[in-house]
């Protein structure tokens, strides 16, 4: 299998470090407010790379995305809310995960900064012993790494440290680009938010919690990096500078999803157009919202417009609607996945194209349902489980499509229809019909009994 390498900016063959397993870790969220859309993009996408390895290729994979609990801005907020910063963290990850989840994005490891201070502490030593970081001299215990030091700074984003922007020289920085290791604590600050260190009381800089947690995770050398593409720099162009520095071999490839954009602008605060995670859900169910975030190529940005989510809860209802229908007249057989679907997501995690051979292959499942071609719905149906498997869709419990609760009410719209044609009272039968069809449901009415269908 191939896919897009974003340091090498290159196509790869992938070929694990260590035979047969892979080891992923994904930069996650500051638990500081409430996720945003890009939160679930990344999650979404990288959780597709962790499925298509384990199914696709039966790797173990281990799949590690961090917390970050301790920065600024917790701080900050929790000040505004006159809260206990620990407190606002816990329940901003609680929010998180039940997002993570809801979406099927939920990851089996996720260290927390907090757990991992003495990794970073030792990192930070090694970087001072072989030159590469030091302690301000004006008195705190800032400890900051030295960019000039390390020649291969900037190979991550191609960039030379000239061009690069920095910032201001203070706190005992010496160059623009040189950046915090270690902050030391500052008075008014909660005494929880600081450790002892080896340069006095402080927390840790962003960049270094990733490559403490990593080490920690993974070890010296691990096979994927990802993130937003947001975060190529500085943040992962500082991890991997550290650590190498440090000695680390660190991750041997690097992936980087799009951003999301609105009406193909940039979504930002400023702008003020920004979707809100509780609108999306309010315009479709979790797996619907999924199919949607798994949609565009993970490379490209993804668009939100109002009518890409009702285009996403339509597709995937195309795809619940075969299932069940097609489950009433046929088991699941095992059946090996379309090879263009195989090749497909073998070619960089082409989601795009391997959603149009899942809908190719409802569109023969539901031809061979029409022609009673039980075989051949068998193999349709097979088919299209474990292509939807790889991409994570839920196809039952999907509570606006499919819920038992959702198929009580259609079949007990259908039946009291029914009885009001039996009855001849035909303006109450057409009055149930155009209820049904404003729920985007289809009747047709085949050899005495009725069946219904989402409508295309
Ligand atoms: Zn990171």
């Amino acid at each position: 299998m191939k896919f897009f390498d974003s340091k090498q900016q290159a196509v790869v063959d992938f070929v694990p470090l260590k035979p047969g397993k892979v080891g992923i870790y994904v930069c996650g969220p500051t638990v500081q407010s409430a996720p945003h859309v890009g939160h679930l993009r990344s999650a979404v996408a990288f959780d597709i790379v962790a499925r298509w390895l384990r199914i696709g290729h039966g790797y173990e994979v281990k799949l590690v995305r961090n917390v970050t609990d301790i920065d600024d801005k917790i701080l900050v907020n929790a000040q505004n809310l006159g809260k206990d910063w620990r407190e606002l963290a816990v329940e901003v990850e609680a929010g998180f995960n039940q997002v993570y989840d809801s979406l099927g994005a939920g990851v089996a490891h996720s260290p927390h900064a907090t757990e991992h201070i003495g990794g970073m502490i030792g990192v930070i030593e090694r970087l001072i012993e072989r030159g590469h970081a030091y302690q301000a001299e004006n008195g705190t215990a800032n400890v900051f790494f030295d960019t000039a030091s390390h020649p291969a700074y900037g190979e991550l984003t191609n960039q030379k440290l000239e061009n690069m922007e920095g910032e201001a020289i203070g706190g005992g920085r010496r160059a623009a680009h040189d950046f915090a290791l270690w902050k030391s604590a500052k008075p008014g600050e909660p005494e929880t938010a600081s450790w002892d260190s080896p340069w006095g009381k402080g927390r840790p800089g962003w960049h270094i919690e990733c490559s403490a947690m990593t080490l920690a995770e993974l070890g010296e050398a691990f096979d994927i990096h990802g993130g937003g593409l947001d975060l190529r720099f500085p943040h992962h162009e500082n991890e991997l500078a550290q650590s190498r520095a440090a000695g680390f071999e660190f991750a041997n490839h690097w992936m980087h999803n799009g951003l999301v954009t609105v009406s193909g602008q940039k979504m930002s605060k400023s702008l003020g157009n920004g979707v809100s995670v509780e609108e999306l859900f309010e315009l479709g169910n979790p797996a619907a919202v999924r199919y949607w975030l798994a949609s565009a190529h993970y490379r490209s940005s993804l668009d939100y417009s109002p009518t890409s989510l009702a285009e996403a809860v339509s597709a995937l209802g195309r795809i619940v609607n075969f299932v069940r229908r097609a489950s009433e007249v046929a088991e699941v057989s095992v059946t090996e996945m379309p090879h263009e679907f195989v090749e497909a997501m073998d070619s960089d995690f082409s989601v795009p194209v391997a959603l149009g051979v899942l809908h190719d292959t409802v569109r023969v499942g539901n031809s061979a349902l029409d022609a009673g071609d039980k075989d051949a719905v068998a193999a349709a149906l097979g088919s299209v489980v474990r292509m939807a498997d790889v991409l994570g869709l839920d196809l039952t419990s999907n509570e606006k499509v499919a819920t038992a609760e959702t198929i009580e009410l259609i079949e007990g719209l259908i039946a009291k229809r029914n009885q009001a044609r039996a009855d001849k009272d035909y303006a109450q039968a057409d009055l149930v019909r155009a209820e049904l069809t404003a729920m985007g449901i289809t009747i047709e009415d085949q050899a005495g009994k009725t069946v219904w269908m989402w409508s295309n």
